[in-house]
């Protein structure tokens, strides 16, 4: 037997248990090595009876006071409970099917148990089918997750059978890193993991393991980018003079951020090798006025830059925004129901032709721009893409993969990025941050209202509005009583608000004298457009809608923002929310309203009334949701992490640094199973 046998040869793997492993994807030795614990006893790590709560797994170690045993009637169950006492308090555990084990369970013995705390109907602390400690040995025990189809106990002994092979498993780092960094070889760390003689090899186990699921996707970025060095683009001359005169055509002087970040794409796009930049930036930092300074340097250079936006309203958006600032420089705006070219509705291939005698244009637009021309797409210098984890990785390359040049590309995202999470979503961009906004802006003033408070609420939007002013409601669902993403949520259905009822209330209640507005993912896209452009135009003062409008739009004029069940949205989502308004110089506000009001909601919600820094609350949604919860979707192909832990920075520095001497001992010097390694997940992360 050796580590890529079958497991039908591992002894005591029969057929039946082959197949139901097999079904979870174990199918040879290495699998079996790779399916580590979920979880150890270690009956040496006792917790006080008072201090142990439901919902963990715990050792607790008291005197039984009583036992019994007795059958439930009406389901014919044996039920062994005893009630176990230490200096601070009593807990009862509860056997069903057990009724061997009371011999074991005398009065006035003491013992130690193993178990998942509960609650009974009467508020009691239960430990539920613990498991008893019976021998002295103080190893730690490693359960395993009964999800592969065998009981623990069972997998258990098949990785005994096989753990002496994890000396095959051959090592992805060299030596000389492993030593370096502190680690322990990948063999040991498996070794380490399954049969641990104290609870501190499974954390040394864990670091390696851990270090390893991070470095090999910091890699795997670098190497990407470092195969972009290969490609060609249009090296664009930048004339300072130009630029001077280009910043005059604004109403305001950039933050030093945007001036940082401006220079940096300058130094870029001046090359013949293609930039590949990420603007990471607070929502209303000032993204689209940087992007645009670049667009104008190489327009004048007689080539194109292509605008791309999630949504219509977006790319419509730009495209408005770029006619009020520049408006004798060519833009044309392609979506799939409307085409201007410099503010004359055309047909697609007249614009085309116009483009192509122009010498340079804006072209702004939705998925449409991913079928331009080729004679469009040979001339185009930059690639813009806003919001740009809403686009595929398949989308972004096919527009920078031209067959002659590949453009420069600028991504830019609203949702803040950690630095540490930014590296392994982005290691294969640069970065340049915009941390600080425009100056002058008020801060907005958030704040949690209770039920209690509607109605004053109400009353200072009705304020609001009688200055001139608009306020936005948003609900999570569009009709009330359905299930948002299928599952999971179904207990709170009815608690939850929809835009339909809100908007048929309030129309007819308390703002019937207001023109109120509809919004939501299922109208037409041109409904959409005519309501945000009312919206935009004052025509609405008040617009109900679902998180649809949480990508940048921008409609200065809103000054407060109403969310409903803000329970159930995610730190940075209301961030993100709460970026429609303060976008003039109105005092605004975010208020916040919740269904399910408990610690955790309110601890949560109090982090935006005390935050405004997008960064900041980002860093906090990470710790607290983990990495899966928030950027799960935003890059596709992304592996779950099994052991690493993205808030750990000095797990991610030593990933970081590991990554970039392997980078620099470079690919032929690597191990044959890193190269392997390297090369699926790429195609796994860059192709899906
Ligand atoms: P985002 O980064 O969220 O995309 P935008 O680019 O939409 O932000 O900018 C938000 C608003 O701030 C816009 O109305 C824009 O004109 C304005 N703005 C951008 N930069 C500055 C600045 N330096 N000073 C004042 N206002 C600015
Ligand atoms: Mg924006």
């Amino acid at each position: 037997m050796n580590i890529d046998s079958p497991i039908e040869t591992i002894l005591g793997v029969g057929p039946a248990f082959a197949a139901k492993l097999k079904k979870r994807g174990i199918s040879n030795v290495l699998d079996v090595i790779k399916c580590t614990p979920i979880r150890y006893v270690d009956f040496t790590r006792v917790k006080t009876i008072e201090s142990v709560v439901p919902g963990q797994y715990v050792v607790v170690a008291g005197r039984i006071l009583t036992s019994k045993s007795s059958k439930s009637f009406r389901r014919g169950i044996n039920l062994l409970t005893a009630d176990i006492s230490d200096s601070t308090g009593v807990i009862i555990a509860i056997w069903f099917n057990q009724p061997f084990l009371s011999s074991l369970l005398r009065k006035g013995n003491s013992v130690r148990l193993y178990g998942l705390v509960a609650t009974d109907i009467h508020g009691k602390k239960v430990i539920k089918s613990p498991e008893i400690q019976v021998s002295e040995n103080s190893e730690p025990e490693a359960k395993y997750s009964e999800k592969v189809g065998v009981p623990s106990g069972v997998f258990r002994k098949f990785v005994t059978k096989v753990l002496s092979l994890t000396a095959e498993i051959a090592d992805p780092l060299p030596d000389n890193i492993v030593h370096k960094y502190n680690l322990i070889s990948l063999s040991d760390a498996y070794k380490f993991v399954h049969r641990p003689i104290e609870m501190e090899d499974v954390d040394i186990a864990r670091q390696r393991l851990s270090v390893d699921e991070l470095w090999r996707l910091i890699l795997v970025q670098k190497t990407e980018k470092h195969k972009n060095c290969e490609l060609k683009s249009y090296p664009v001359k930048i004339s300072s003079d130009n630029y001077i005169a280009d910043k005059k055509a604004l109403k305001f002087d950039l933050t030093d951020d945007q001036i940082k970040t401006v220079d940096d794409i300058f130094s870029d796009i001046g090359k013949n090798v293609p930039m590949r930049r990420l603007i990471n930036g607070d929502v209303g930092s000032g993204k689209t006025i940087v992007a645009f300074l670049a667009s104008l340097r190489v327009i004048s250079n007689k080539l194109n830059v292509l605008m791309l936006a999630p949504t219509t309203v977006l790319a419509h958006q730009h495209y408005q925004t770029w006619g009020e600032l520049f408006p004798s420089v060519n833009h044309a705006l392609i979506t799939a129901s409307q085409n201007i070219y410099n503010d004359r509705v055309m047909s697609r291939t007249k614009i085309m032709t116009e483009i192509k005698l122009g010498g340079g244009a804006l072209i702004c637009g939705t998925h449409a721009l991913l079928n331009l021309d080729q004679e469009i797409i040979d001339r185009t210098a930059l690639v813009v893409v806003d919001e740009q984890h809403r686009f595929g990785v398949e989308q972004r390359a096919k527009l920078i993969n031209g067959k002659l040049i590949s453009p420069h590309m600028l991504s830019m995202s609203a949702t803040p990025i950690p630095r540490t999470m930014a590296l392994i979503l982005y290691g294969d961009l640069d970065v340049s941050v915009i941390k600080h906004k425009p100056i002058g802006r008020k801060p907005i003033t958030t704040r949690l209202v209770s039920e209690a408070g509607r109605d004053v609420m109400y009353r200072f939007v009705d304020q609001l509005i009688n200055k001139g002013q608009q306020c936005y409601v948003v609900c999570p669902l569009i009709q009330p009583a359905e299930g948002e993403d299928g599952e999971g949520v179904y207990e709170f259905v009815e608690e939850k608000k929809a835009v339909l009822d809100e908007y048929e209330k309030l129309k007819s209640t308390i703002f019937s004298h207001r023109k109120i507005g509809l919004l939501h993912g299922r109208l037409k896209q041109e409904e959409k457009d005519e309501i945000l452009n009312n919206f935009k135009n004052g025509d609405i003062d008040i617009l109900i809608s679902t998180t649809v409008i949480e990508v940048g739009v921008d409609a200065p004029n809103a000054s407060c923002i109403i969310v409903e069940n803000a329970e159930y949205f995610g730190l940075s989502q209301l961030h993100q929310l709460r970026g429609r308004v303060g976008r003039s110089s109105n005092q605004s506000y975010c208020l916040l309203l919740a269904k399910n009001w408990n610690d955790k909601v309110n601890a949560r919600l109090e982090m935006l009334v005390n935050s405004n820094d997008g960064f900041e609350l980002a860093e906090k949604d990470l710790s607290m949701r983990g990495p899966g919860e928030i950027y799960g979707t935003m890059q596709a192909g992304i592996p779950p992490f099994k052991f690493a832990s993205i808030s750990d920075g000095d797990l991610l520095n030593r990933a970081s640094s590991i990554a970039k001497e392997m980078m620099e001992l470079g690919p032929e010097n690597w191990p044959v199973v890193t190269k392997n390694m390297i090369r699926d997940l790429a195609q796994k992360i860059h192709r899906e």
